[in-house]
């Protein structure tokens, strides 16, 4: 996570001064794109057009253009290659029925097994150490299962404030499980008054001084509303020194920043797909476990992918497990899921992380200079802040997605950015979050989408 060479604002600033215009200039975002080594990377994917989002208002906009599409953080976009995929599985299963088992680019058997190294480099783990299975709440249940085993002197669980709903609930019902008071076992920590994200002393300082009673420690790698990038490596060996297990939901992280899951030592790990990942609703999630755990930490639920396959299909009902994380497999690989993951792993795998990571860093801190510039202008005249950024300023504290707040109703902002064709979305408590993707975003996108916010925010200021 070291930082650029060059910060994005000077970036900007830069190339606004070569080009000899203002650094809000539509020029410099042409330029920037032009520039951008992964620009081809948009055409792998169907961008939507304005005409066919429902709240679309086609008097304020051309309908045929492609729609400002800044959700990749809650839905990825679809590879054109997932239909070709799934074909291919349809095709086989017609053709060949049941030995599609065993035969074709992915045999089913092993589909899972087929894609999983195209997923070492974004998680930086090991074959061994990571499997496709599921969906991500019940991946973090299992993993749970196998991590939380609370005694009277060690039954917490650490966790964020305003964790996601899921998890949140997920870990409330685990310690119910095991028939723990819930309010005493479920460690909370927040934000301090005032603010809208944690400080990494604040958490290490729990973790310190209660770091004893805590039994799992257990965040989201980057945070779903104020899009925050915790500091793994640091959380993962503070709870170790106390001898706490450390996993991350890492659903905002993976495909997102870069992660080092092997190296940091992080103990378990669980993220879905289909956010920054673009596998579809629903698509296959993924579980880590270190490989320090393979013979020591096992599956408390089995199954029969969970038992090595040169003897599973004995079927003589004496389990012999696979060590490690593929042993937490329960089921046997949904092919169709399997088809859509690949398609993109496969995108992932051209790309790299590295040089996604890097344009994403640019990308959005265009994002923010471009709202921060705006906002200057417009405070000028002493009407008070309008748009207010919560997410982290540090390139080190944050991913691609943006939180951005209103000094006036946010339903309104939304509802005008819908009609214009940005598509992004509005969280509670009265966030926007908006995630530039450096995949298939480009810096016109950002450009355009800061210019109609903009024009949004005149007009609605005007009608008051
Ligand atoms: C998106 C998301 C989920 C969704 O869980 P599913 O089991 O995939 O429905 C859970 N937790 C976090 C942190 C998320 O961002």
């Amino acid at each position: 996570m070291e930082p650029p060479l060059e910060l994005p604002t000077d970036t900007v600033q830069r190339l606004a001064a070569a080009l000899q215009c203002h650094p809000t200039d539509e020029r410099v975002a042409l330029h920037l794109d032009e520039k951008d080594e992964l620009k081809h990377f948009k055409e792998y994917f169907h961008i939507p057009k304005m005409k066919d989002l429902p709240p679309i208002d086609l008097s304020l906009v051309n309908g045929e253009e492609n729609a400002i599409y800044l959700l990749g953080n809650s839905l990825g976009l679809q590879p054109k290659m997932v239909k070709t995929y799934i074909e291919e599985e349809l095709d086989k299963w017609a053709k060949v029925g049941s030995y599609g088992h065993d035969v074709g680019k992915r045999p089913w058997i092993t589909g899972d097994e087929c894609i999983v190294g195209l997923m070492t480099d974004i998680v930086g783990a090991s074959e061994k150490e990571i499997a496709l299975m599921n969906a991500l709440t019940v991946n973090l249940h299992l993993l749970l299962l196998s991590f939380f085993k609370p005694t009277p002197k060690r039954y917490k669980i650490l966790l964020e404030a305003k964790a996601f709903p899921s998890d949140h609930y997920a870990i409330e019902s685990q310690l119910q499980l095991h028939g723990l008071n819930v309010e005493r076992s479920m460690r909370i920590i927040k934000p301090r008054e005032g603010e809208e994200t944690l400080r990494m002393e604040d958490i290490l300082e729990v973790i310190e001084k209660e770091g004893e009673s805590i039994a799992v420690i257990m965040f989201g790698g980057v945070h779903f509303y104020s899009g925050q990038l915790l500091d793994i490596p640091a959380i993962t060996k503070a709870g170790q020194a106390k001898g706490c297990f450390v996993g991350f939901d890492l659903a905002h992280a993976v495909g997102n920043v870069e992660l080092h899951l092997h190296d940091w030592g992080v103990d378990f790990a669980c993220w879905c797909s289909y956010k920054y990942l673009n596998s579809g609703a629903g698509g296959l999630a993924g579980i880590f476990v270190h490989e320090k755990h393979a013979y020591t930490i096992k599956p408390a639920l089995v199954g029969w992918f969970g038992h090595e396959l040169s003897t599973r299909f004995e079927m003589d009902n004496k389990l012999q497990l696979i060590p490690g994380v593929t042993g937490f497999r329960i089921s046997n690989p949904p092919m169709l899921l399997v088809c859509s993951l690949h398609a993109s792993l496969e995108i992932f795998r051209q790309a790299t992380m590295k040089a996604l990571r890097k344009k994403s860093i640019l990308l959005t801190g265009y994002l923010e200079y471009l709202i921060e510039q705006h906002s200057r202008t417009r405070t000028a005249g002493a009407k008070g802040p309008i748009v207010h950024i919560i997410t982290p300023a540090r390139i080190q504290e944050r991913g691609c997605q943006l939180t951005l707040t209103f000094s006036i109703p946010r339903t309104n902002v939304f509802q005008e950015l819908e009609k214009r064709g940005v598509v992004c979305d509005k969280r509670e408590p009265d966030g926007i979050r908006v995630a530039p993707v450096p995949l298939y975003n480009s810096f016109h996108d950002v450009y355009k989408f800061v210019n109609v916010l903009m024009s949004v925010l005149n007009s609605t200021t005007q009608n008051e």
